[in-house]
Parts: C-alpha cells; structure tokens; sequence
C-alpha cells in the first residue's frame, strides 16, 4: 500500500473514533495593532462561545475543544468580522483597528476561505455601487444578463482557488451561497430599484424566467443564518414577495401598500409561511418590527395593532424584550407624551432633568457622539445654520457617547455654547428610551410636551 494512502487511512480511524488525541481541537489567534478594547469575543449566531484578553503584546488566543465546523464571528470592539473555523483548524490572523477591515489577513489552516470571504466582503461596497451607477438602470432582460455574469464570473474564480488550495465542502458551500445571494438580491431589488432610477410610476411585471434563481432559495439553511449576503437577500426577498402579494390580491392603485400596518402584516405572514429555522425566523421578524416601529410612529394606535400580529406568528421571539423595549420607547415619546425626565449631564457636571431644559420654550434636542467625528461636525454645521436663521426654538446637544473629557474638549475646540450642551450619563438608556436612530434625528418639543420625537435635524423649522 501506498505510504500516504495508509498514513490517510490511520487518520481516517484515528478521527472517527471519539477518543482521539485532540485532533478536534481548533486553536485560534491573533494580534491587533491599535486596540479598541480588551478583548477578542467569539460568537456563533448569537451566542457567545468563548472571549480572550489581548495580552502585553496585544496578542490573543483561543484553543477550542470541541465545536461546531462553521461560520464563527469575532467582535473586537466596536469592529466585528466573520471567521470560518473547522475542527483541527490552527489559524492566525493580525490586523490593524485604524484600518480594521482592510488590513485583516488570515493565515494558517482554511486561510484560503477565510481571505476568499474577506475578500467579498472588501468588494461588496463597490458592487453595491456599480449596481445603483449602472445596472439598475437597465432593462429586465439585459440586468438579468449581466447579474448572471457577474454571478459566474464570482463563482469560476471561486473553482479556480478551490483547485490550487484545501477547501472543505462545507467551506465551499458557505462561499458558493455568499456569492449566489448577493447576486439574486440585487434581482430582488431591482423592480424598485429600477423604478425609481427612471422616475416610473408604477413597479413593472418582470419577464419569465426573472426570477428562476428562486427555486434553489434554501429558507432552512442553519449554515447560512448568520451569513450577512444570505440574510440581506432574506430581508429584500421577503420585501419584494410581500409587495407583489399585495400589489396581486389586495391591491389595484397602491394605496394598501403604502399603508405601513397593512404591509407589513404581509411580510409577518410571508415569512411565517416559509422560513422554519428559529434563529432566522426570530431574526427577520425582529427586523420587520424593527422597521415598522422606527418607521410608522405617527399613528400610535397602529403600533399596538401590529405588536398583536407579531406575536401571533413569533410567540417566543428571541428578541422580545428588545422589541417589546423600543414599542415602549416608541409609545412614550408619540406626540403630545410629557418630555421624559432623563437625567443629563451639564458642562459643570451637576445632574439636570431632560424635561426641566425645556419648560416654558421651544426645544429642538439633537444628538452627537463623540465617536463620529465626520457626523458631529455636520451637525455643528447645521445647528449654526439653524440658529443663524434664528428659528423660534432653542437648539439643545445632547452627547450619547464619551468621556467627559473627551466631550468637553470638543465643545471647546468647536466654541460651542456650553449652557446648551449635555451629555448622556448613561448613553445606552438614552439611545433606548429616546430611540436615538438615525444620529441625525431630533425632537422637538413645546414647553414639556412632545411635538414630534421623530423629526430630522436636516429638516426646515
Ligand atoms: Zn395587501
């Protein structure tokens, strides 16, 4: 017998047996440079698997006994990025947190997968771009034309490396899917997409064959639930399925579908009907609530309608008390709810109630945190303007993330007034109980009532 096929045969045993010598154990590592945080913490799905101390060096390692051959995600605050880990796997990596993304490299085992799927990942933005620039300006069949190059292009490079390096089947799987998703997404945002680069008036029907893709969509693929191009193509195909649902059986002028509660109980149901695996069901109902409640807080009454719905068909939804959180929030900050009496921080440091600034006035409440540099400056930009134009109402900052430090040397370098900026003393509880999202939101408020909790700083006042 050949000396390798026998040296593969004794593996082969050694491997099948439970008892073999920590051939399962994945050992993985790495170094940053410029950390942003202690620690390296390493999830599957949800769910923490182990956490690790950067050490004098910066450097940092797992050694894992026994888990699961998949897709793993590391966190090192605020960054987090993907890894594919095997049993048996010994892999490093290093990167720089001032450039986190771009500068990551893996090396060791299943390196090859690992920098494939970053690389992906690097190419995404401009794919995204190129899509809005060019393609979807296109007609149906030429889109569908260049999406398929697009598609096998991908895929043909993928066999390439495949060929030249060890890539498990799983491994390849898991990039196969990468690439397939990302491009049926596109197909499924392309109807909008298209419409509304070329100013229509109405989403066209899509010629046969568009969306054939649709067959080979795997909803139950426990692999896949956490793989970003799987459930971004999730999120826009069930928001496509659910328009063309309505537009079909309920639908003849449009007007059910802009109904935010209308629509959104057929994306509830769709989704329902088709995605049996817990995790990804939880995580696009919680998607679908999150996006109604952000979106249709002008009519209170309907947000109490469709929590009903929800629980309906998500009962024991992981993200409950998340969801159940920002419905509160939601509802307490509805037009005409007392301004909330949340402690703040002035420039002295003594503690102020949120409701106290603005009695007796009118209020506009922005938001910064002091980790946005780009953000905070335009909004500076902006409330200069606004107070230039000496609009009827006070113009109050209110700091969601930093040091103290740290924020009053900004005011300073920026000369702001300092009797009209605040800061969060816990940014977490403000964020939540103001549903401080997008940053560029602003409340304003009468004397200590809420006028409208959901307006935008870049609006005219
Ligand atoms: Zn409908």
């Amino acid at each position: 017998m050949n000396k390798f096929l026998l040296f593969a045969l004794i593996i082969n045993i050694l491997s099948c047996k439970n008892t073999e010598i920590n051939t399962h154990t994945v050992r993985f590592a790495g170094e940053i440079v410029n950390p942003t945080s202690e620690y390296v913490v390493l999830m599957k799905g949800r769910h923490v698997v182990d956490s690790a101390r950067l050490d004098g060096n910066n450097r940092f390692s797992f050694v894992l006994d026994s888990i699961e051959n998949g897709l793993y995600n590391f966190q090192h605050e605020p960054e987090h990025q993907y890894v594919y880990l095997e049993r048996g796997d010994s892999l490093l990596f290093r990167l720089n947190t001032s450039d986190f993304d771009e500068s990551l490299v893996f090396s060791g085992t299943n390196e090859v997968v690992n920098n494939f799927m970053l690389e992906l990942f690097l190419a995404d933005e401009q794919v995204e771009s190129d899509m809005h620039n060019t393609y979807y300006e296109l007609g149906a069949d030429d889109f569908s034309k260049e999406i398929e190059k697009l598609r096998t292009e991908k895929l043909r490079y993928l066999d390439e490396v495949r060929s030249e390096s060890y890539m498990s089947d799983k491994a390849y799987e898991i990039v196969r899917a990468s690439i397939n998703y990302t491009y049926y997404r596109f197909k499924e945002i392309y109807p909008f997409a298209h419409k509304r680069k070329l100013r229509e008036t109405v989403v066209q029907d899509m010629p046969t064959g568009f969306y054939d893709y649709r067959k080979d969509i795997n909803y139950n693929n426990e692999d896949l639930v956490y793989l970003r191009p799987y459930y971004n193509f999730m999120k826009s195909h069930f928001g496509n399925v659910s328009y063309m649902t309505c537009a079909n059986a309920c639908d003849t002028n449009g007007v059910a579908i802009k109904n935010h509660l209308h629509f959104n109980k057929h994306k509830l149901r769709v989704i329902d009907s088709l995605v049996k695996t817990k995790d990804l069901r939880d995580n696009l109902f919680r998607n679908v609530a999150i996006d109604f409640l952000l979106r249709s807080h002008d009519i209170p009454e309907n947000n109490a309608l469709f929590l009903k719905e929800f629980e309906l068909v998500s009962a024991n939804n992981a993200h409950h008390n998340e969801i159940s959180n920002l419905y509160h929030a939601v509802q307490s900050i509805s037009p005409n709810n007392p301004v909330p009496q949340i402690p703040l921080l002035n420039f002295k440091g003594d503690t102020v109630k949120m409701a106290d600034l603005s009695k007796d006035r009118k209020t506009i409440y922005y938001f910064w945190s002091s980790r946005d540099k780009r953000h905070y400056e335009n909004i500076f930009k902006r409330v200069a303007e606004l107070e230039g134009q000496k609009v009827a109402y006070d113009l109050v900052g209110i700091n969601i993330k930093s040091d103290p430090n740290e924020w009053k040397g900004i005011i300073n370098t920026y000369n702001l007034d300092t009797s009209k900026q605040f800061r969060a003393s816990d940014g977490k509880e403000v964020t939540e109980k103001l549903v401080v999202w997008p940053l560029n939101k602003c409340i304003v408020t009468h004397d200590v009532v809420i006028v409208d909790a959901f307006s935008n700083i870049y609006n005219r006042f």
